[in-house]
């Protein structure tokens, strides 16, 4: 496979953008080699510059859960830039995807739209502090609820990866409130309750995570931080950015029948455009400006092209019901699979949650982040580029999720567990 394209690309990138990317991961950091620029996608295909056709598991990090360029989508895209694209004022556009967001997902009543998961989680954070009069806030350590200062401490994906727990750059003071647990472990979250006695405004929670590589809850986790959170008077908070509008209709929180008070979201909402949301109770809501105290505000936020994107990718998903074939693909990935890794079972083991999942390096199940980062790394890096090599397109770390869409085929998902049981197989005989 050519790559030359490509090379010369990242190569000229570099001089103009920080490690020639806009978001770490990208840069192929944790297991070498060269990304590829992609030229153009559609269905569940990316083409490279080089014009190498890749079998796409990243779907640009969950977002494209239709698949890439579905007409539905492109066609809402292109009548709502026929009306011009962003006019700082209030359009019915925003009113309509946020019916049938508060209608998808349990737990909302009111909801607001942003620009990215980032700015949902810290505006969450902001109103839970505000609307319980507490400063502390409880994350899981590889959770990872996007880049902004009071959660990058200990955080997952990215930080993770590149090794670096936290970053330079975040005073002291921002985390000073953050208090880090182990993910499914509520006796952690119990210690940190009592270590800031009526102190805690908010515990935040990747329902599944999906930012360590794929976490199930064990059952009883989601259920013990709702009780813990009900009982000590803090918001639960679910950051459903990846698993909302995925999981399920109603994301994460319908499937395990969890109420969380607040919710983000993103990815899978904008239909692969900047947007991202927070909602929950309608008292809770209503303490954001202008109709509450508490500040916030975008200037792109609920911009009508994005809010028509959005709006298209979840008809799509309601009207084929492509929540059950996703899980069905899901399975038979899970299926195809199980046979062929028996012989590797005590080195490699898949996480599944629906249509995400993770081929973990690991002796042992992966329930927690120190469980996660005691991955093989580097099998996982020559397991990366055998895919690349037998032309799929996977998340380029083991510390991520790979993501179904709908525009794979049976014989895609087929033709991927074949192609990873070699992978794995050339992986461990390399070590
Ligand atoms: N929360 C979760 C669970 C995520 O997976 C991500 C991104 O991967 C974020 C928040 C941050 O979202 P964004 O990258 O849109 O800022």
């Amino acid at each position: 496979m050519t790559t030359a394209r490509s090379e010369r690309a990242f190569e000229a990138a570099r001089r103009v953008l920080p490690g020639g990317v806009d978001s770490p991961v990208r840069a192929f950091g944790a297991v070498g080699g060269t990304p590829r620029f992609i030229a153009r996608a559609e269905g569940a295909w990316l083409e490279d510059v080089d014009g190498n056709r890749l079998l796409d598991y990243v779907g640009s990090w969950g977002p494209m859960i239709l698949g890439h360029g579905h007409p539905d989508v492109r066609r809402a895209i292109a009548e709502a830039v026929a009306r011009g694209w962003s006019y700082g004022a209030p359009t019915e556009a925003e009113t309509e995807l946020a019916e049938a967001v508060v209608a998808a997902v349990p737990s909302l009543e009111r909801v607001r739209f942003v620009n990215s998961g980032t700015e949902a989680t810290m505006s969450a954070i902001r109103l839970a502090r505000a609307a319980t009069g507490r400063r502390a806030v409880v994350k899981f350590a590889g959770c990872y609820h996007g880049h902004h200062d009071a959660l990058l401490v200990q955080a997952g994906s990215g930080a993770a990866t590149t090794g670096t727990p936290s970053s330079p750059g975040v005073p002291p003071g921002c985390t000073a409130d953050t208090l880090v647990c182990r993910y499914n472990d509520l006796a952690s979250v119990e210690h940190a309750f009592d270590a800031r006695p009526g102190d805690v405004a908010a515990v935040i929670v990747e329902p599944v995570a999906g930012n360590m590589g794929v976490v199930a809850p064990r059952p009883g986790f989601l259920d013990g931080l709702r009780q813990l959170c009900s009982a000590r008077g803090a918001l639960l908070i679910f950051d459903e950015v990846m698993t909302g509008l995925r999981l399920a209709r109603g994301g994460a929180q319908e499937r395990f029948g969890i109420t969380p008070d607040l919710t983000t979201l993103g990815k899978v909402i904008g239909g692969g455009m900047p947007v991202g949301a927070y909602g929950g109770r309608a008292d809770l809501m209503a303490r954001i400006s202008p109709e509450g105290d508490v500040y916030q505000a975008g200037t792109l936020s609920g911009n009508p092209v994005a809010m028509a994107a959005g709006r298209a990718t979840l008809a799509v998903l309601e009207r084929l019901d492509g929540w059950s074939r996703l899980e069905r693909l899901g399975a038979r990935l899970e299926a195809a699979l199980a046979p062929r890794l028996e012989p590797y079972a005590d080195r490699v083991r898949l996480a599944r949650v629906g249509s995400m999942f993770t081929l973990f390096f690991s002796a042992r199940p992966v329930e927690d982040f120190d469980a996660a980062l005691a991955c093989d790394t580097g099998a996982f890096g020559r397991y990366f580029h055998a895919m690349l090599e037998a032309g799929i397109h996977l998340p380029p770390s083991q510390f991520e999720a790979n993501f179904i869409s709908l525009a794979h085929t049976e014989d895609d998902i087929d033709r991927t567990a074949a192609a990873m049981a070699d992978a794995v197989a050339h992986a461990l005989s390399d070590a």
